[in-house]
């Protein structure tokens, strides 16, 4: 079984800002499959570790990329979001970084020796695009659309990251937590406000049915969402959901609709899992959308 991965990489240079009026108040794109149905976790807690040990960079202490990754996930949780039952654990974990894979093991990796996707060996099977950020893997049931495992890699190779807040002489960088927390709304099973009229993928449409603008066209609002697929330097709005964003979480995971906690039913069936309907899912790619961006030296450790 391959992984494959999209590469629906921006690389505008400049974004039009164009008004909407007739825009609904707030909707949101999910993932779907062949069918049409909406990816989404069929638990109110998911678990998360994340494995710092690769990021070296100088900009951040441990404690502010630990910070970062935790908050990303506390921002799409029901703590900081009553509408929502979902909890995002998020747990750090020094133990050596594990391969991301379809393992059950939802994790949060730093690539700072190569970007690309791995094999089961540690070696490269594909070159991922040098203007990504990172790359969130989920991998869900083709036809259900329920996921089982999601990996986030951040692009710790060819990008400098701060904590352009706590650090405000860094905003020449990328900050940490404004991708992580893009990337942890592909992992809940959401896809960008936005799309690539230029990619080989068709027009998505929302949760409402409505086409979703081309990202080009995108209005001040869609631009403003955690799942605008572009980051610029210093840029920290994504640290924090937007309507469309909100929307998104609690209309897949609304607070008074929470699932059924499995076990322990005595008239319940035990479905195995359908490991052949499995599909791999190659998700949400985030692109730096300056060329300036400062960037890291690519390292010939290999
Ligand atoms: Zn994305």
């Amino acid at each position: 079984m391959t992984r494959s991965r999209g590469t629906a990489v921006l690389t505008a240079t400049a974004v039009a800002a164009v008004l909407s009026l007739a825009r609904p108040a707030a909707a949101y794109v999910r993932y779907k499959t062949d069918s049409g149905n909406g990816f989404f976790w069929g638990q109110i807690s998911v678990p998360i570790t994340a494995y710092p040990n690769d990021f070296v960079q100088q900009t951040m202490t441990p404690d502010q990329v630990d910070t970062a990754v935790l908050d990303a996930a506390s921002t799409w949780s029901a703590g900081a979001n009553a509408c929502t039952y979902l909890n995002l654990v998020l747990s750090v974990s020094t133990d050596p970084t594990p391969i991301p894979a379809y393992d059950h093991l939802n994790t949060v990796v730093f690539r700072s020796t190569s970007w690309c996707q791995l094999a089961a060996d540690g070696t490269c099977e594909a070159d991922y695009d040098t203007m990504a950020l990172a790359v969130t893997s989920d991998t869900a049931n083709k036809k259900t659309g329920q996921i089982y495992d999601s990996d986030i890699e951040i692009n710790t190779l060819d990008y400098v990251w701060a904590d352009v807040t706590a650090d405000a002489g860094l905003t020449g960088d990328m900050d940490l937590q404004n991708a992580i927390t893009h990337e942890m709304g592909h992992l809940i099973g959401l896809d960008h406000t936005c799309y690539n009229p230029l990619g080989s993928l068709p027009q998505p449409t929302d949760d409402s049915g409505q086409p979703v603008p081309a990202c080009d066209q995108a209005s001040l609002a869609v631009q403003a969402t955690t799942m605008y697929p572009s980051a610029m330097m210093g840029d920290t709005q994504k640290r924090t959901l937007a309507p469309d964003d909100q929307a998104g979480l609690c209309g897949i995971y609304p607070v008074d609709h929470p699932p059924q906690p499995a076990g322990g039913c005595a008239s319940c069936a035990t479905v195995p899992t359908p490991m052949d309907g499995i599909e791999l899912v190659g998700l949400g790619v985030f692109a730096a959308l300056l060329a300036g961006a400062r960037r890291a030296r690519r390292a010939s450790r290999r």
